[in-house]
């Protein structure tokens, strides 16, 4: 697998990074974690086909991570080949309809069956014969209903290997999720805005992590930060990254 970090930004672009879209691909086969803008043109950059698009994986509906949602949507149908299909999971319902008015009003022709929308629910989500992706909620998003989180962080698991994309978490980040607390992963990407660095470090040395990439990268860490944020990191029992817009990791 191969994962890119296409944007690494918080809530806001910055000077040298853009909103959060990840892309996994396994084989020929693209998978994207969030939709941040300007996702379709990073896509572009990479000289990526926007037919080979297999899912697109919301961890939530703040803006940073959906807003090139419908600019993405547009070139999967202007662009479309035969047999080309993306499913879209969004995190909360109410989205679904938004979605589809937003995408209507932009006068495309969604009776094409390119693309489905459907909603992220905890555990299994999709599966095809090159991975299975599940969600686990986290506490990002205040829920309406006890048992529906509306944020999301999701697991991949291809060619024998298992991703951990946390999303974003909750200023305490209890939500950080058990399964890379408790069972192996090759690669965890946690994101780096919403809570104390320095109260987080010592959870994440407990974790049977791999590799960790930060992403979601906080002001603080920027510019000269970065080289404070790379000091704390290197604590870590296990290799650190602190991902650009671009970033190729290898899994
Ligand atoms: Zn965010
Ligand atoms: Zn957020």
């Amino acid at each position: 697998m191969i994962v890119t970090t296409l944007g690494t930004s918080h809530g806001d672009h910055t000077y040298c990074r853009f909103n959060s879209s990840t892309l996994i691909e396994v084989g020929e086969q693209l998978y994207l974690i969030d939709a941040g803008a300007p996702v379709e043109a990073l896509l572009i950059r990479q000289q990526k086909r926007f037919s080979a698009l297999r899912g697109i994986f919301i961890t939530h509906m703040h803006g940073d991570h959906i807003g090139g949602l419908p600019g993405l949507i547009k070139l999967l149908l202007k662009y479309r080949e035969p047999g080309q299909h993306t499913d879209i999971f969004l995190p909360d319902a109410d989205g679904v309809p938004a979605l589809t008015a937003w995408l209507q009003a932009m006068y495309l022709d969604l009776a094409v069956p390119t693309i489905d929308i459907d909603v992220t629910a905890e555990g299994a989500v999709y599966s095809d014969a090159a991975v299975q992706i599940s969600a686990v909620g986290t506490q990002h998003i205040q829920r309406r209903l006890a048992d529906q989180p509306l944020s999301f962080a999701y697991v991949i698991e291809a060619e024998g290997k298992r991703i951990v994309y946390t999303g974003d978490v909750h200023p305490d980040f209890s939500d950080f999720p058990p399964i890379a607390r408790h069972e192996p992963c090759d690669l965890c990407v946690c994101e780096a805005t919403h809570y104390d660095m320095a109260a987080a470090l010592p959870i994440l040395a407990d974790c049977p992590i791999g590799k960790l990439v930060f992403n979601h990268i906080s002001n603080q860490w920027h510019g000269d930060g970065e080289q404070r944020l790379r000091k704390m990191i290197d604590q870590l029992p296990f290799p650190c990254a602190i991902a650009h817009d671009g970033n190729e990791f290898e899994v």
